[in-house]
């Protein structure tokens, strides 16, 4: 992936090292709730609402550090700044598009937990994205549990974790989420999962859509990089994770879809760059 030289953004709040906002509970140690949330299979872009049990409401917790590029020695940080820098420039270009108005959201880096509007976020839960802040929360350990437990390396299954997550600001953005939230409230267990499983995937188009015209747009992918993708999304598919962590398959409790379907569902955002071709709630079955 092409972005040694790229923009960065203004958008990074960096909460590690104690920061404002930065809250130590251990470190990196893992807890009974990081055990439980393996078991169940929740480990990557899980929607924190659900397991912060912030379902019905609750007044939003703001806390925000300044925003700003990370330090120079600091290239891990450095990219993902270039990425979200990257996913800025492409929704704003394709809001504008459609006649609406893109708003930048912040990605907070922390260490072990932080507070968010979502409640308190934990390194264990994976990145995730808090609709009512707006904002993306990565712990970069996470990188490396991507490397070493589910064997994808390289900076383009980096990007794909926040392109995946800043489809869920798009989506949110757009009302999609709000909708699906009210939906859920009113349906079975099984049945919300199944939205919840669309969700997800349409996020993944969606990260899709943003590589497809960042790279028309700066060429910024490299041989391999689209199979790179491929592999992040297959490997944390729901069914793949089940697998591993509890060595069997519970198709009613996926929230992210097979690995099958999250390849599925990237590859068409990559192919057509279109957000309509994204409309997974219009595919039944999936
Ligand atoms: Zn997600």
């Amino acid at each position: 992936m092409l972005f040694r030289r790229g923009r960065e953004s203004e958008n990074v709040e960096d909460r590690r090292g104690g920061g404002f906002g930065g809250l130590s509970l251990g470190g990196r140690g893992i807890g009974i709730g990081t055990i439980l949330l393996l078991l169940v299979g929740a480990y990557f872009g899980i929607d924190p609402r659900l397991i912060l049990g912030l379902l019905g409401g609750g007044a939003p917790v703001q806390v925000t550090a300044p925003a700003h590029k990370p330090p120079a020695n600091d290239p891990e940080a450095r990219f993902v700044s270039m990425v979200l820098a990257d996913t800025e420039d492409t929704w704003r270009a394709l809001f504008q598009k459609a006649g609406r108005q893109y708003q930048d959201p912040h990605l907070v880096l922390f260490t072990g937990a932080t507070q968010t509007a979502c409640g308190l976020g934990r390194a264990a839960m994976g990145p995730f994205y808090c609709p009512p802040d707006q904002k993306v929360y990565i712990d970069l350990s996470f990188y490396d549990d991507l490397k070493q437990r589910f064997g994808v390396p390289g900076d383009f299954a980096q990007a794909y974790v926040i392109a995946h997550e800043i489809g869920h600001h798009v989506q949110n953005l757009l009302g999609i989420s709000d909708k699906v939230q009210a939906a859920r409230q009113r349906m079975g267990e099984a049945q919300a999962n199944q939205l919840s499983v669309r969700l997800e995937l349409q996020a993944d188009c969606l990260a899709g859509v943003w590589a497809h015209h960042a790279d028309r747009a700066r060429q910024v992918l490299e041989k391999g990089d689209i199979e790179e993708g491929l592999r992040a999304a297959s490997a944390i598919g729901d069914d793949r994770l089940q697998r591993r962590t509890q060595g069997y398959v519970v198709p009613e409790s996926f929230t992210h879809g097979t690995s099958a379907q999250r390849v599925q569902w990237f590859k068409r955002g990559i192919e057509t760059g279109s957000v309509a071709g994204c409309d997974t709630f219009q595919n039944s079955p999936l």
